[in-house]
């Protein structure tokens, strides 16, 4: 069973927890760290031999060319993660379909390979978005890993399904969500980000195999760069609550993911919706 490796690709400053702190007009004067954290989850996965996918920020892609290039060079996917981590619902159809035009076209430029896969920012499709998908369909995305199948404060969709789905009937773009175990009934969050920084490895093991061997489905991990950053600026003024989120357990990060990376197989989004749309459910 190979499950799917993906880093959304975005600076310290450009997560949804310090947009309320850290002004949009400002980020061009922060340093963002890309290059390093990005050289090194290229390190690991090398060292792992594993190959993955990058859902990149167009904003990102537009001022690091040749960093996308070495990406593509390893034989990494690289995938969309929107223009500048403008969630989907809060954009609207019009705006999110200029968002995703822009991105596309700056990670295809940087990179020389076209973008076929795409991850909103804060995982933000969901109910509120219905055209998101028809938005996608039409700029000729063949998948989408937008979608936490949870109930969650700051994002979720808690009805949509747990593997992959067709949104459109008109289509043949797959939506492969995040992965969720399930446990007393409840669905849990457990393909990666905070919960898996947080939480002992011994639970996303246990995740990763029930989903694997109970369902026979392949996981969808996903972690960020800046999560193997002990040494990134400290936010002063965010809420506590984001704080703890974003700062804790940086400095164990990297052997964690060495751990997972090592113990299950792994591979790229595209390779997986590819596989997964032969079992892809339709969405009524
Ligand atoms: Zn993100």
């Amino acid at each position: 069973m190979v499950n799917g490796l993906s880093v959304d690709v975005e600076a310290w400053f450009q997560v949804g927890a310090f947009e309320g702190v850290i002004d949009r007009s400002s980020w061009d004067s922060l340093s963002d760290r890309v290059e390093r954290n990005v050289a090194r989850v290229l390190d690991l996965f090398a060292a792992c031999d594993v190959h993955g996918t990058f859902f990149t920020l167009g904003w990102v892609a537009e001022r690091h060319g040749p960093l996308m290039r070495r990406i593509a060079d390893a034989g990494h996917e690289i995938a969309s993660h929107g223009w500048d981590h403008a969630r989907v619902f809060a954009l609207g159809r019009e705006a999110f379909s200029r968002d995703v035009e822009r991105a596309r076209k700056a990670l295809e430029d940087a990179s020389g390979v076209a973008v076929r896969g795409y991850r909103a920012p804060s995982f933000s499709i969901d109910y509120r978005t219905p055209w998101a998908y028809a938005v996608l369909a039409e700029q000729g995305y063949s998948y989408s890993s937008s979608v936490a199948p949870i109930a969650h404060d700051h994002y979720g969709w808690r009805d949509a399904p747990r593997f992959a789905f067709r949104p459109l009937a008109w289509s043949p773009l797959i939506e492969i969500p995040v992965t969720t175990a399930q446990f007393a009934g409840k669905r849990l969050a457990a393909g990666g980000g905070g919960f898996f920084r947080v939480l002992p490895y011994a639970f996303s093991r246990w995740a990763i195999r029930q989903v694997n061997v109970r369902d026979q489905r392949p996981a969808v991990f996903y972690f960020h760069p800046w999560e193997i950053d002990p040494a990134q600026p400290r936010v002063a003024g965010a809420p506590l609550r984001s704080r703890l989120r974003h700062y804790t357990n940086l400095d164990v990060m990297a052997g964690k993911l060495e751990q997972l990376i090592r113990e299950f197989a792994w591979g790229r989004m595209d390779v997986l919706a590819h596989r997964e749309a032969q079992r892809a459910v339709e969405l009524v």
